[in-house]
């Protein structure tokens, strides 16, 4: 009996709370909303705030569609021009190539590609794909699908019957006002179009050549054809640097902005410091008989060299570290800390390293908080992944003063260049607004930190209004 009363008496408790919590959570249900709303608010304050920035993008690869091949550019094409590629390769589609995509129809494409690209819908690579043509062809689905690609591919077709309008009118509806460009593939054109780009001087070749004389009766290339063509006669280490000056010489005319270093795709960021002497010797050896020791020696002071021209002209020097495009590289060849020794020697020299360093974005972050001369530029990490680009920047806002970051786009063609800037936005735009929530920062100061990471704090570090004699 004493134990019914009990449990009944339990019971009438537990009924009694159970009403407490209901009406509890009624009452609270609205100030929760309004939090989350408040949240949503401060966001789309700051994401818009965004919008109104006209944008310093400081590494790009932008293309001429002709510089890809003769095609008459549809969806695919695009596809194939992209980050996205490399995904659906990775999903098992195996290569697409061009003359392919050029000659079959769309439902021919959409039976080879169709399944590998569904994979591919949950990485950045195919959301900052997704968001370029969101923006500027108004498109509204999650995913691209069979049939919604069809009046995309026709809108592709139609615009790039004029690519030089088309690109322009895009430049400005995204909100560029300057694109650094990297011609990689083509480094000793000097020639860009100053109305949106700005020079970068790719400097890969001037290391790489060091290890790699032509034999006397082999015909000239790269590098040594570029010497020829200049009236440089290249007989020992000396006539060499004295090319890599004129090099110099020239970009700096040309107005370059800043110097860039990707040579992880084929080698290791770690450069010795080679006295002079010592590279005079081994580039005075056949370079057929070099060692693989002895050729990176020869690159390395090569590089050394670079920086120190780099500090002589205040050229910010650009590094590509962490992962590497494609699909199958040496991924630790760009590890950021294989630097450290340049950051040692040259303090008067800045560098800018890009990509978050992904995936060592924690000692990439590191690098930016020890080094006064060590730039974080943001450029491609959130196309990676925006997740580790949210959760990374989380920790370089924690460490790195915010007059140290940039951000670039890193595409080939105008369609990702757009959607990369609005996929950076939306994450720099998120981790400021967790901030402000939790309040550690103000509104305006976190529009502040959005106006300095695109625009105001590439003008400050690369001279922009000085080298460029533009006000901005
Ligand atoms: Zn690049």
């Amino acid at each position: 009996m004493k134990n019914n009363v009990k449990s009944c008496r339990l019971q009438v408790t537990g009924y009694r709370l159970r009403v407490q919590l209901f009406t509890f959570l009624i009452v609270c249900l609205p100030f929760i909303n309004q939090c989350r709303n408040d949240d949503n608010f401060i966001y789309l304050k700051i994401r818009d705030h965004s919008n109104g920035v006209k944008v310093i993008n400081t590494h790009e690869h932008q293309h001429w569609p002709e510089e890809y091949g003769n095609y008459k550019f549809r969806f695919y094409h695009l596809i194939n021009a992209s980050y996205l590629a490399a995904d659906i390769r990775s999903a098992g589609a195996g290569n697409l190539q061009w003359v392919l995509i050029d000659s079959l129809d769309l439902n021919q494409l959409w039976d080879m590609y169709g399944e590998a690209l569904g994979y591919t819908r949950t990485t950045s690579y195919y959301g900052q794909f997704v968001k370029g043509f969101r923006k500027l062809y108004g498109f509204k689905d999650l995913y691209f699908t069979k049939e919604n690609i069809e009046s995309l591919s026709a809108q592709v077709e139609e615009n790039y019957k004029d690519y030089i309008t088309w690109f322009d009118k895009s430049f400005r509806k995204a909100g560029f006002e300057l694109m650094f460009i990297d011609q990689y593939w083509k480094p000793f054109n000097t020639e860009i179009d100053e109305e949106h780009f700005a020079l970068a001087f790719n400097i890969n070749a001037l290391i790489s050549a060091s290890s790699r004389r032509p034999e006397n009766d082999k015909e000239l290339s790269g590098f040594y054809k570029e010497a020829a063509k200049a009236g440089f006669v290249i007989n020992s280490l000396d006539d060499y640097l004295r090319f890599c000056d004129h090099l110099f010489k020239e970009n700096v005319e040309s107005k370059a902005v800043c110097i860039k270093n990707s040579q992880a795709y084929s080698r290791t960021l770690f450069y010795e410091n080679i006295p002079y002497e010592e590279a005079v010797v081994l580039f005075s050896k056949p370079s057929a008989s070099l060692t693989p020791g002895e050729a990176k020696k020869i690159e390395d002071f090569m590089f050394h060299r670079i920086i120190q021209k780099a500090v002589e002209y205040d050229l910010p020097v650009q590094i590509h570290t962490g992962y590497l495009a494609g699909n199958g590289n040496t991924l630790d060849n760009g590890q950021p800390v294989k630097l450290n020794n340049l950051f040692l020697k040259y303090p008067k020299a800045k560098f800018s390293l890009f990509h978050g360093g992904f995936p060592w974005t924690g000692e990439y972050a590191a690098l930016g908080k020890m080094f006064p001369n060590v730039y974080l530029d943001l450029v491609w990490l959130p196309q990676i992944s925006r997740e580790e680009a949210v959760n990374s920047l989380e920790v370089m806002f924690d460490c790195v003063p915010y007059n140290k970051f940039f951000w670039g786009g890193d595409c080939g063609l105008i369609e990702e260049s757009v959607g990369s800037l609005e996929f950076a936005k939306d994450v720099v735009s998120e981790v400021l607004t967790k901030r402000v929530n939790r309040g550690l920062l103000t509104e305006d100061l976190a529009m502040g930190i959005i106006d300095r990471i695109f625009r105001k704090n590439a003008i400050v570090v690369f001279d922009l209004e000085k080298k460029l004699e533009k006000k901005f």
